[in-house]
């Protein structure tokens, strides 16, 4: 049977070739895959082109992984941080300071409003403590973009450091270090990249990190100790991830081939278009105004109609090979549908036709929600 389709946040639709570059077993010490590592270490980094200024450091694991490893290495357990949220996944970095006992301090948006740079600029002006200033670009609980451009602007202006939850949009949105200056951003294996889930990386400004040493609270998360590691004899310092990097080689390779960054933003704001257009023709209401949705995934509201049930739907569609998300949001029943992946608009489309069945099925005239 075909594998479903990944309309979802991650991990996500991989190519044939980005699954078949696992069907290889490396010894990890072995010369072909130290080359392996430097060779995806150093395309990664180039992607934001930060060769000179930044080092990448691979760590094993899910990309919650690489952000907890992140945020525990370049801020110093003394250090006061603000924290900017408009979702579940600027929630969870609120929880790492928790359980890391380091200081933050938050401004909250609600989850279809992204986050506000004025106040920002004023908050980093009164308090001169403020170190750090942490931020998801693509808050991937509804799919809002934040205006890290600007963002970045504000804080570089006040002389602190910007750390990045970059899991959602990097290697599709537009992100250079030339105008999104950052000390330090985290990502993964399985989003935008394409490949499988199972690595984590951070990007980390190579002044910033030489001032790191001793700042992280584990052995395991510690990305000083593993750059170290890395510079020492190319290897990991724990089993790494073989497969997944595996993939993940391949999947970099098949991302230059698509026209790296601007060929990827262009397939998936064309399969965020049609997405959004189409359920829209299906009398879905997206619960993001158009200007803050990134290409990345939606959310809709569920409609309030007796015949939908979203778990017969999910099921429905699961059925016909579409695996789609429940909501994040906190305040609204809602679904996500993803964007990403090894999808194009003809996935879409016959997503779109697919919901049109199930629609049908349920009892909804001409399978729309509304008249
Ligand atoms: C996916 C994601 C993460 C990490 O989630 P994992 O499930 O640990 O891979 C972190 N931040 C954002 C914005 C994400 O989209």
């Amino acid at each position: 049977m075909a594998d479903p389709k990944l309309f979802t946040p991650g991990p996500l639709t991989t190519s044939p070739s980005v699954k078949a570059a696992m069907l290889h077993d490396w010894g990890s010490r072995d010369g072909a895959f130290i080359d392996m590592t430097a060779r995806v270490t150093d395309q990664l980094v180039a992607l934001v082109d930060a060769r000179a200024s930044h080092e990448c450091i691979l760590v094993q694991g899910s990309g919650t992984f690489a952000v907890e490893a992140m945020l525990s290495t370049a801020i110093a357990p003394g250090a006061k941080t603000l924290v900017l949220a408009n979702g579940a996944y600027g929630e969870r970095i609120i929880e790492m300071f928790d359980y890391l006992g380091r200081e933050a301090i938050v401004h909250r948006e609600c989850e279809t409003t992204a986050a506000d740079v004025a106040r920002l600029d004023a908050a980093l002006k009164a308090d001169r403590d403020i170190q750090f200033v942490c931020v998801v670009h693509c808050e991937t609980t509804t799919g809002i973009l934040n205006p890290l451009a600007d963002i970045a602007g504000v804080v570089s202006a006040a002389g602190r450091h910007l750390i990045v939850d970059a899991m959602s949009s990097f290697g599709a949105l537009p992100l250079s270090v030339d105008n999104v200056p950052f000390t330090a951003l985290a990502a993964s294996s399985n989003k935008c990249l394409q490949g499988a889930p199972g690595v984590g990386f951070s990007i980390i400004d190579k002044a910033h990190l030489k001032t790191c040493q001793g700042n992280s609270h584990s052995l395991s998360l510690d990305l000083f100790a593993q750059s170290k590691g890395f510079h020492a004899n190319g290897q990991w310092r724990f089993t790494p991830p073989t497969h997944v990097l595996a993939s993940l080689d391949q999947a970099l390779t098949e991302h230059a081939n698509e026209g790296g960054v601007p060929g990827r933003y262009r397939r998936y704001t064309e399969n965020c278009r049609t997405l959004l257009e189409g359920m829209s023709g299906l009398g879905f209401q997206s619960a993001l105004d158009a200007h803050a949705q990134a290409p990345i995934i939606t959310t809709f509201l569920t409609p309030e109609d007796h015949r939908f049930d979203f778990d017969r739907f999910y099921r429905a569609l699961a059925t016909r090979g579409d695996l789609i998300y429940p909501g994040k949001l906190t305040n609204a029943d809602t679904f996500r549908i993803g964007c990403i992946g090894d999808l194009d608009k003809r996935d879409i489309t016959q997503l779109l036709a697919h919901i049109g069945d199930v629609l049908a099925e349920m009892g909804f005239e001409n399978g729309r929600v509304s008249a």
